[in-house]
């Protein structure tokens, strides 16, 4: 698996499903198959950047 924002195959697991990407600094979530991306602000907050991508993107390859 690797990150769709960066390419990185750098992710580390930080929970059940979740992963955290050491190229872009975004967290990785699984849900329903599918990649949710999330940025973490300087505050702790997340930031959906799933916008920006396309469900092709998001899909995680079997
Ligand atoms: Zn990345």
């Amino acid at each position: 698996m690797r990150c769709p924002n960066c390419q990185c195959k750098d992710l580390g697991k930080i929970g059940v499903e979740q992963y955290y990407c050491w190229g872009c600094f975004i967290e990785l979530a699984v849900v329903e198959g599918k990649l949710a991306l999330n940025q973490v602000e300087e505050d702790g907050s997340l930031t959906s950047l799933d916008d920006l991508f396309e469900d092709d993107d998001l899909s995680i390859p079997m």
